[in-house]
Protein backbone atom coordinates (compact mmCIF):
# COMPACT_ATOMS: atom_id res chain seq x y z
CA UNK A 1 0.00 0.00 0.00
CA UNK A 2 1.39 2.98 -1.42
CA UNK A 3 2.91 5.21 2.19
CA UNK A 4 2.98 9.16 0.68
CA UNK A 5 3.76 11.03 3.49
CA UNK A 6 5.90 14.15 3.44
CA UNK A 7 7.71 12.86 6.91
CA UNK A 8 9.47 9.82 7.30
CA UNK A 9 8.11 7.11 9.30
CA UNK A 10 4.31 7.84 8.76
CA UNK A 11 1.90 5.30 8.54
CA UNK A 12 -1.08 5.16 6.23
CA UNK A 13 -4.34 4.86 8.00
CA UNK A 14 -4.97 1.80 5.22
CA UNK A 15 -2.21 -0.16 6.95
CA UNK A 16 -2.36 0.55 10.48
CA UNK A 17 -6.31 -0.41 10.26
CA UNK A 18 -5.60 -3.48 8.45
CA UNK A 19 -2.30 -4.36 10.77
CA UNK A 20 -4.98 -4.02 13.82
CA UNK A 21 -7.38 -6.42 12.34
CA UNK A 22 -4.81 -8.98 11.78
CA UNK A 23 -4.06 -8.70 15.71
CA UNK A 24 -7.54 -8.93 17.16
CA UNK A 25 -10.02 -11.63 17.99
CA UNK A 26 -13.52 -11.14 18.67
CA UNK A 27 -15.03 -12.04 21.68
CA UNK A 28 -16.67 -15.91 21.41
CA UNK A 29 -18.73 -15.90 24.64
CA UNK A 30 -22.18 -15.94 23.92
CA UNK A 31 -25.63 -14.58 25.63
CA UNK A 32 -29.34 -15.13 25.52
CA UNK A 33 -31.30 -11.98 25.58
CA UNK A 34 -34.97 -10.78 25.09
CA UNK A 35 -35.03 -9.03 21.47
CA UNK A 36 -36.90 -6.26 22.53
CA UNK A 37 -33.19 -5.39 24.60
CA UNK A 38 -31.15 -5.88 21.97
CA UNK A 39 -30.57 -3.11 20.36
CA UNK A 40 -27.15 -2.63 18.86
CA UNK A 41 -25.81 -5.78 20.23
CA UNK A 42 -24.44 -8.33 17.59
CA UNK A 43 -25.93 -11.24 16.81
CA UNK A 44 -23.80 -14.46 17.45
CA UNK A 45 -26.57 -16.87 15.76
CA UNK A 46 -28.10 -17.13 11.95
CA UNK A 47 -31.62 -16.40 11.93
CA UNK A 48 -33.72 -18.45 10.04
CA UNK A 49 -37.50 -17.70 9.33
CA UNK A 50 -39.63 -21.21 10.79
CA UNK A 51 -42.76 -19.67 9.34
CA UNK A 52 -43.74 -17.38 6.69
CA UNK A 53 -44.58 -14.04 6.76
CA UNK A 54 -47.28 -13.20 5.71
CA UNK A 55 -48.46 -16.48 7.30
CA UNK A 56 -51.50 -16.70 4.90
CA UNK A 57 -53.10 -15.34 1.51
CA UNK A 58 -54.31 -11.47 2.85
CA UNK A 59 -55.91 -8.26 1.51
CA UNK A 60 -53.66 -5.30 0.98
CA UNK A 61 -57.09 -2.80 0.76
CA UNK A 62 -60.25 -2.42 2.41
CA UNK A 63 -63.02 -3.68 -0.37
CA UNK A 64 -64.19 -6.87 -1.73
CA UNK A 65 -62.72 -10.74 -2.49
CA UNK A 66 -63.85 -12.73 -5.37
CA UNK A 67 -62.98 -15.04 -8.07
CA UNK A 68 -62.05 -12.51 -11.46
CA UNK A 69 -64.12 -15.03 -13.58
CA UNK A 70 -67.19 -14.70 -12.11
CA UNK A 71 -66.76 -10.74 -12.31
CA UNK A 72 -65.89 -11.16 -16.00
CA UNK A 73 -68.82 -13.76 -16.59
CA UNK A 74 -71.71 -12.25 -14.20
CA UNK A 75 -70.48 -8.16 -13.37
CA UNK A 76 -72.62 -8.28 -10.28
CA UNK A 77 -71.64 -9.97 -7.55
CA UNK A 78 -73.75 -11.47 -4.25
CA UNK A 79 -72.04 -10.51 -0.51
CA UNK A 80 -72.18 -13.26 1.56
CA UNK A 81 -69.90 -12.55 4.54
CA UNK A 82 -67.15 -10.73 5.82
CA UNK A 83 -63.90 -11.00 6.64
CA UNK A 84 -61.65 -8.88 8.96
CA UNK A 85 -58.04 -9.14 10.25
CA UNK A 86 -58.29 -11.79 12.92
CA UNK A 87 -61.78 -12.65 12.07
CA UNK A 88 -61.45 -14.80 8.89
CA UNK A 89 -64.54 -16.14 6.33
CA UNK A 90 -64.04 -19.39 6.75
CA UNK A 91 -66.43 -20.75 4.26
CA UNK A 92 -65.30 -21.41 0.37
CA UNK A 93 -66.79 -18.74 -2.28
CA UNK A 94 -69.36 -20.33 -4.11
CA UNK A 95 -69.56 -18.94 -8.25
CA UNK A 96 -71.13 -15.72 -7.96
CA UNK A 97 -70.36 -14.59 -4.53
CA UNK A 98 -67.94 -11.96 -2.91
CA UNK A 99 -66.93 -11.17 0.70
CA UNK A 100 -66.37 -7.71 2.07
CA UNK A 101 -62.62 -8.23 3.14
CA UNK A 102 -60.53 -5.64 5.38
CA UNK A 103 -56.36 -5.01 5.07
CA UNK A 104 -54.60 -7.75 6.62
CA UNK A 105 -57.99 -9.79 6.55
CA UNK A 106 -57.47 -13.69 5.29
CA UNK A 107 -58.69 -13.96 1.53
CA UNK A 108 -61.47 -16.50 1.68
CA UNK A 109 -60.99 -20.06 -0.18
CA UNK A 110 -62.14 -19.90 -3.93
CA UNK A 111 -60.83 -15.97 -3.97
CA UNK A 112 -58.29 -14.72 -6.52
CA UNK A 113 -58.68 -10.90 -6.53
CA UNK A 114 -59.32 -7.97 -4.51
CA UNK A 115 -60.93 -5.09 -5.40
CA UNK A 116 -60.51 -1.64 -3.14
CA UNK A 117 -64.08 -0.33 -1.56
CA UNK A 118 -63.42 2.79 -3.65
CA UNK A 119 -64.02 1.35 -7.02
CA UNK A 120 -67.57 -0.39 -5.46
CA UNK A 121 -70.58 -0.01 -5.84
CA UNK A 122 -73.16 -1.97 -3.17
CA UNK A 123 -76.72 -1.89 -3.38
CA UNK A 124 -77.88 -4.28 -0.12
CA UNK A 125 -75.92 -7.84 -0.67
CA UNK A 126 -75.33 -6.86 -4.32
CA UNK A 127 -71.67 -5.68 -5.41
CA UNK A 128 -70.53 -4.23 -8.79
CA UNK A 129 -67.60 -2.34 -9.95
CA UNK A 130 -66.10 0.42 -11.58
CA UNK A 131 -62.98 -1.06 -13.37
CA UNK A 132 -62.30 -4.54 -13.85
CA UNK A 133 -58.99 -6.02 -12.50
CA UNK A 134 -56.39 -7.44 -13.05
CA UNK A 135 -56.40 -11.39 -11.22
CA UNK A 136 -54.53 -11.02 -8.45
CA UNK A 137 -55.39 -6.96 -7.38
CA UNK A 138 -54.13 -6.15 -3.94
CA UNK A 139 -53.55 -10.01 -2.77
CA UNK A 140 -50.62 -9.99 -0.06
CA UNK A 141 -49.26 -13.72 -1.09
CA UNK A 142 -48.05 -16.06 2.08
CA UNK A 143 -44.65 -15.94 2.27
CA UNK A 144 -44.05 -12.91 -0.02
CA UNK A 145 -42.52 -10.82 2.41
CA UNK A 146 -40.19 -13.91 4.24
CA UNK A 147 -40.22 -17.60 3.21
CA UNK A 148 -40.30 -20.53 5.61
CA UNK A 149 -36.77 -21.28 6.50
CA UNK A 150 -34.83 -18.90 4.45
CA UNK A 151 -32.04 -16.83 5.81
CA UNK A 152 -33.71 -14.22 7.58
CA UNK A 153 -30.18 -11.94 9.76
CA UNK A 154 -26.89 -13.32 10.15
CA UNK A 155 -24.13 -13.83 12.51
CA UNK A 156 -22.03 -10.56 13.30
CA UNK A 157 -25.80 -8.35 12.36
CA UNK A 158 -25.86 -5.75 14.65
CA UNK A 159 -29.11 -5.14 15.66
CA UNK A 160 -31.19 -2.05 14.38
CA UNK A 161 -34.58 -1.10 15.25
CA UNK A 162 -35.80 -2.67 12.14
CA UNK A 163 -34.01 -5.84 12.15
CA UNK A 164 -35.83 -5.99 15.70
CA UNK A 165 -39.59 -5.41 14.40
CA UNK A 166 -38.16 -7.76 11.35
CA UNK A 167 -37.48 -10.55 13.63
CA UNK A 168 -40.08 -9.86 15.76
CA UNK A 169 -42.27 -10.84 12.74
CA UNK A 170 -40.74 -14.32 12.46
CA UNK A 171 -42.02 -14.70 16.63
CA UNK A 172 -38.38 -14.11 17.44
CA UNK A 173 -38.55 -13.21 20.62
CA UNK A 174 -34.72 -14.43 22.81
CA UNK A 175 -31.51 -13.80 20.22
CA UNK A 176 -28.46 -15.43 20.90
CA UNK A 177 -25.52 -12.15 20.96
CA UNK A 178 -22.21 -11.98 21.92
CA UNK A 179 -21.33 -10.89 25.53
CA UNK A 180 -20.48 -6.80 25.59
CA UNK A 181 -17.04 -6.55 25.14
CA UNK A 182 -14.94 -5.07 27.83
CA UNK A 183 -13.29 -1.44 27.47
CA UNK A 184 -11.04 -0.47 30.45
CA UNK A 185 -10.43 3.98 30.08
CA UNK A 186 -8.32 6.20 31.60
CA UNK A 187 -6.62 9.85 30.55
CA UNK A 188 -2.81 10.67 31.45
CA UNK A 189 -1.38 13.80 32.94
CA UNK A 190 -0.05 15.60 35.70
CA UNK A 191 -2.97 19.24 34.16
CA UNK A 192 -5.90 16.47 34.44
CA UNK A 193 -8.57 17.77 36.39
CA UNK A 194 -11.97 16.23 36.32
CA UNK A 195 -15.22 18.12 35.36
CA UNK A 196 -17.04 19.09 38.59
CA UNK A 197 -13.53 19.94 40.23
CA UNK A 198 -12.95 23.26 41.55
CA UNK A 199 -10.95 25.17 38.38
CA UNK A 200 -7.16 25.61 38.98
CA UNK A 201 -4.52 27.45 37.13
CA UNK A 202 -2.48 25.35 34.90
CA UNK A 203 -4.69 22.75 34.83
CA UNK A 204 -7.21 21.29 32.18
CA UNK A 205 -9.98 19.81 32.40
CA UNK A 206 -10.24 15.88 31.16
CA UNK A 207 -12.10 16.20 27.49
CA UNK A 208 -10.54 12.51 26.85
CA UNK A 209 -12.37 10.06 28.92
CA UNK A 210 -15.92 11.14 29.02
CA UNK A 211 -15.99 11.65 25.04
CA UNK A 212 -14.31 8.21 24.72
CA UNK A 213 -16.80 6.64 27.32
CA UNK A 214 -19.41 8.75 25.35
CA UNK A 215 -18.46 6.66 22.46
CA UNK A 216 -17.98 3.58 24.05
CA UNK A 217 -21.70 3.53 25.13
CA UNK A 218 -22.91 4.57 21.50
CA UNK A 219 -20.93 1.38 20.74
CA UNK A 220 -22.79 -0.91 23.54
CA UNK A 221 -19.42 -1.77 25.14
CA UNK A 222 -19.42 -2.35 29.32
CA UNK A 223 -16.61 0.44 30.23
CA UNK A 224 -14.52 0.38 32.88
CA UNK A 225 -13.43 3.57 33.93
CA UNK A 226 -10.34 3.87 35.80
CA UNK A 227 -10.81 7.73 35.82
CA UNK A 228 -7.25 9.95 35.74
CA UNK A 229 -3.68 8.78 36.17
CA UNK A 230 -0.84 10.96 36.74
CA UNK A 231 2.27 11.10 34.65
CA UNK A 232 3.99 8.68 37.00
CA UNK A 233 5.63 5.23 36.09
CA UNK A 234 4.33 3.03 39.28
CA UNK A 235 0.48 4.57 38.84
CA UNK A 236 0.92 4.34 35.83
CA UNK A 237 2.08 0.39 35.36
CA UNK A 238 -0.38 -0.76 38.55
CA UNK A 239 -3.20 0.83 36.50
CA UNK A 240 -2.19 -0.81 33.31
CA UNK A 241 -1.95 -4.02 35.08
CA UNK A 242 -5.82 -3.41 36.49
CA UNK A 243 -7.34 -2.35 33.53
CA UNK A 244 -5.66 -5.18 31.20
CA UNK A 245 -6.76 -7.90 33.97
CA UNK A 246 -10.47 -6.96 33.63
CA UNK A 247 -11.14 -5.87 29.90
CA UNK A 248 -10.76 -6.50 26.32
CA UNK A 249 -9.39 -3.38 25.26
CA UNK A 250 -7.85 -0.91 27.34
CA UNK A 251 -7.76 2.73 25.95
CA UNK A 252 -6.62 5.60 27.10
CA UNK A 253 -5.43 8.95 26.36
CA UNK A 254 -2.09 11.00 26.26
CA UNK A 255 1.72 10.31 26.76
CA UNK A 256 2.17 8.84 23.68
CA UNK A 257 3.82 11.76 22.46
CA UNK A 258 7.54 11.63 22.88
CA UNK A 259 7.77 14.35 25.62
CA UNK A 260 9.16 13.91 28.75
CA UNK A 261 6.65 13.08 30.88
CA UNK A 262 5.06 10.60 28.33
CA UNK A 263 5.87 7.55 30.17
CA UNK A 264 2.87 5.12 28.82
CA UNK A 265 5.48 4.07 26.14
CA UNK A 266 8.11 3.10 28.42
CA UNK A 267 4.85 1.18 31.13
CA UNK A 268 3.63 -0.34 27.89
CA UNK A 269 6.92 -1.32 26.38
CA UNK A 270 7.29 -3.16 29.83
CA UNK A 271 3.77 -4.51 29.72
CA UNK A 272 3.34 -5.35 26.31
CA UNK A 273 4.18 -5.85 22.82
CA UNK A 274 3.06 -2.21 22.06
CA UNK A 275 3.92 -0.42 19.01
CA UNK A 276 3.98 3.28 18.66
CA UNK A 277 2.98 4.56 14.87
CA UNK A 278 2.86 7.90 13.69
CA UNK A 279 -0.26 7.82 11.11
CA UNK A 280 -0.39 9.45 8.23
CA UNK A 281 -3.41 11.50 9.06
CA UNK A 282 -4.76 14.77 10.71
CA UNK A 283 -5.45 15.87 13.43
CA UNK A 284 -4.50 12.21 14.79
CA UNK A 285 -0.80 11.11 14.26
CA UNK A 286 0.99 9.42 17.49
CA UNK A 287 -1.21 6.07 18.53
CA UNK A 288 0.34 3.20 20.57
CA UNK A 289 -1.26 -0.16 19.72
CA UNK A 290 -0.76 -3.11 20.75
CA UNK A 291 -1.04 -6.15 23.44
CA UNK A 292 -0.98 -6.50 26.87
CA UNK A 293 -0.57 -9.55 28.64
CA UNK A 294 -4.42 -10.07 28.67
CA UNK A 295 -6.16 -7.39 26.17
CA UNK A 296 -5.40 -4.74 23.31
CA UNK A 297 -4.53 -1.57 23.98
CA UNK A 298 -4.97 1.80 22.51
CA UNK A 299 -2.82 4.93 23.31
CA UNK A 300 -4.63 8.13 22.03
CA UNK A 301 -2.85 10.88 21.29
CA UNK A 302 -3.79 13.61 24.16
CA UNK A 303 -4.79 16.32 21.98
CA UNK A 304 -8.74 16.28 22.01
CA UNK A 305 -9.56 16.34 18.49
CA UNK A 306 -6.80 14.19 17.73
CA UNK A 307 -7.89 11.47 20.25
CA UNK A 308 -11.59 12.04 18.57
CA UNK A 309 -10.67 10.96 15.51
CA UNK A 310 -7.96 8.31 15.83
CA UNK A 311 -11.04 6.88 17.84
CA UNK A 312 -13.13 7.30 15.24
CA UNK A 313 -11.20 6.30 12.00
CA UNK A 314 -9.03 3.63 13.17
CA UNK A 315 -10.37 2.21 17.08
CA UNK A 316 -14.00 2.35 15.84
CA UNK A 317 -13.46 -0.79 13.36
CA UNK A 318 -11.10 -2.83 15.46
CA UNK A 319 -13.96 -2.34 18.30
CA UNK A 320 -16.45 -3.60 15.97
CA UNK A 321 -14.35 -6.48 15.30
CA UNK A 322 -13.53 -7.57 18.54
CA UNK A 323 -16.90 -7.57 19.70
CA UNK A 324 -18.10 -9.67 17.02
CA UNK A 325 -19.59 -7.33 14.58
CA UNK A 326 -19.09 -7.80 10.42
CA UNK A 327 -17.34 -4.25 9.60
CA UNK A 328 -18.55 -2.80 6.38
CA UNK A 329 -17.29 -0.06 4.99
CA UNK A 330 -17.66 3.93 6.31
CA UNK A 331 -20.10 6.01 4.87
CA UNK A 332 -18.65 8.17 2.45
CA UNK A 333 -20.30 10.57 0.31
CA UNK A 334 -19.13 13.37 -2.27
CA UNK A 335 -20.11 16.91 -1.54
CA UNK A 336 -19.26 20.19 -3.46
CA UNK A 337 -16.73 22.05 -1.37
CA UNK A 338 -18.66 25.36 -0.64
CA UNK A 339 -15.53 27.21 0.17
CA UNK A 340 -11.18 26.97 -0.17
CA UNK A 341 -9.96 24.32 2.37
CA UNK A 342 -6.78 24.56 3.26
CA UNK A 343 -4.57 21.45 3.29
CA UNK A 344 -0.92 19.72 2.88
CA UNK A 345 0.18 16.88 1.30
CA UNK A 346 1.55 14.04 3.03
CA UNK A 347 -1.42 13.22 5.63
CA UNK A 348 -5.21 12.32 5.21
CA UNK A 349 -7.10 14.99 7.07
CA UNK A 350 -10.15 14.65 8.70
CA UNK A 351 -11.47 18.30 8.94
CA UNK A 352 -14.46 18.81 10.74
CA UNK A 353 -17.50 20.37 8.63
CA UNK A 354 -20.82 21.16 8.49
CA UNK A 355 -22.83 19.70 5.09
CA UNK A 356 -26.68 20.18 3.84
CA UNK A 357 -28.52 19.92 0.38
CA UNK A 358 -27.76 23.48 -1.63
CA UNK A 359 -30.42 25.43 -3.13
CA UNK A 360 -29.51 23.66 -6.26
CA UNK A 361 -30.12 20.47 -4.59
CA UNK A 362 -26.46 18.93 -4.57
CA UNK A 363 -24.46 17.85 -1.18
CA UNK A 364 -22.68 20.47 -0.35
CA UNK A 365 -20.65 20.51 2.61
CA UNK A 366 -18.12 24.19 4.88
CA UNK A 367 -15.29 23.86 6.79
CA UNK A 368 -16.83 24.35 10.69
CA UNK A 369 -13.75 26.79 11.16
CA UNK A 370 -10.82 26.19 12.87
CA UNK A 371 -9.15 22.82 12.62
CA UNK A 372 -6.52 22.78 15.06
CA UNK A 373 -5.90 19.64 17.09
CA UNK A 374 -7.07 21.10 20.17
CA UNK A 375 -9.71 23.14 18.99
CA UNK A 376 -12.47 20.59 20.22
CA UNK A 377 -15.37 23.40 19.30
CA UNK A 378 -14.89 22.58 15.90
CA UNK A 379 -17.31 19.72 16.39
CA UNK A 380 -19.93 21.78 17.75
CA UNK A 381 -21.82 22.84 15.01
CA UNK A 382 -20.29 20.11 12.81
CA UNK A 383 -22.29 17.09 10.96
CA UNK A 384 -19.97 15.29 9.07
CA UNK A 385 -15.84 14.59 8.38
CA UNK A 386 -14.44 16.13 5.28
CA UNK A 387 -12.54 13.38 4.28
CA UNK A 388 -9.50 14.79 2.56
CA UNK A 389 -7.03 11.82 0.85
CA UNK A 390 -3.31 11.76 1.80
CA UNK A 391 -1.89 12.99 -1.73
CA UNK A 392 -4.66 16.35 -1.99
CA UNK A 393 -2.98 19.58 -1.61
CA UNK A 394 -5.42 22.83 -1.17
CA UNK A 395 -9.20 22.26 -2.13
CA UNK A 396 -10.78 25.03 -3.80
CA UNK A 397 -14.65 26.39 -3.96
CA UNK A 398 -16.53 24.10 -6.14
CA UNK A 399 -14.39 21.47 -5.81
CA UNK A 400 -15.73 17.52 -5.29
CA UNK A 401 -14.79 16.61 -1.50
CA UNK A 402 -15.73 13.26 0.45
CA UNK A 403 -17.48 13.41 3.33
CA UNK A 404 -18.42 10.98 6.27
CA UNK A 405 -21.40 11.56 8.28
CA UNK A 406 -21.31 12.09 11.89
CA UNK A 407 -24.52 9.77 12.23
CA UNK A 408 -27.13 7.52 11.01
CA UNK A 409 -29.35 7.43 13.69
CA UNK A 410 -32.80 6.74 11.48
CA UNK A 411 -32.98 3.06 12.09
P1 LIG B 1 0.24 14.51 25.60
O1 LIG B 1 0.11 13.59 24.44
O2 LIG B 1 0.01 13.82 26.91
O3 LIG B 1 1.51 15.27 25.54
O4 LIG B 1 -0.94 15.57 25.44
C1 LIG B 1 -1.03 16.40 24.31
C2 LIG B 1 -1.94 17.57 24.60
O5 LIG B 1 -3.25 17.11 24.88
C3 LIG B 1 -1.55 18.39 25.79
O6 LIG B 1 -1.83 19.75 25.51
C4 LIG B 1 -2.42 17.86 26.89
O7 LIG B 1 -2.64 18.80 27.93
C5 LIG B 1 -3.69 17.60 26.14
N1 LIG B 1 -4.45 16.54 26.78
C6 LIG B 1 -3.97 15.35 27.19
N2 LIG B 1 -4.94 14.61 27.74
C7 LIG B 1 -6.07 15.35 27.70
C8 LIG B 1 -7.40 15.15 28.13
N3 LIG B 1 -7.76 14.00 28.72
N4 LIG B 1 -8.32 16.11 27.93
C9 LIG B 1 -7.95 17.26 27.34
N5 LIG B 1 -6.72 17.52 26.90
C10 LIG B 1 -5.77 16.59 27.08
MG1 LIG C 1 0.45 14.17 28.82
Amino acid sequence: MSVSCDQPGLMSIEVAKAQISQLVNSVTQTEQIQLERALGRVLAEDIYSTIDVPGYDNSAMDGYAFRLQDLIELSTLTMVGKSFAGSPYLKHLSKGECVRIMTGAAVPDGSDTIMMQENAIAKGDQVSFTKIPKKGNDLRLAGENIKKNSLVSTIGKKLTASDIGLLSSLGCDLVRVYRKLKVAVFSTGDELMRAGDDYQAHKIYDGNRPAIIALLTKMHCEIIDFGIVADDKDELRKIVLQADAQADCVITSGGVSVGEADFVKEILAELGQIDFWKIAIKPGKPLAFGRLPNSIFFGLPGNPVSAFVIFNQIATDALKQMAGETVTFAHILPAVSVGELKKQPGRADYQRGKCYINQSGQLAVESSGAQGSGVFSSFANSNCYIVLETDRGHVQAGETVQIQLFDFTLL
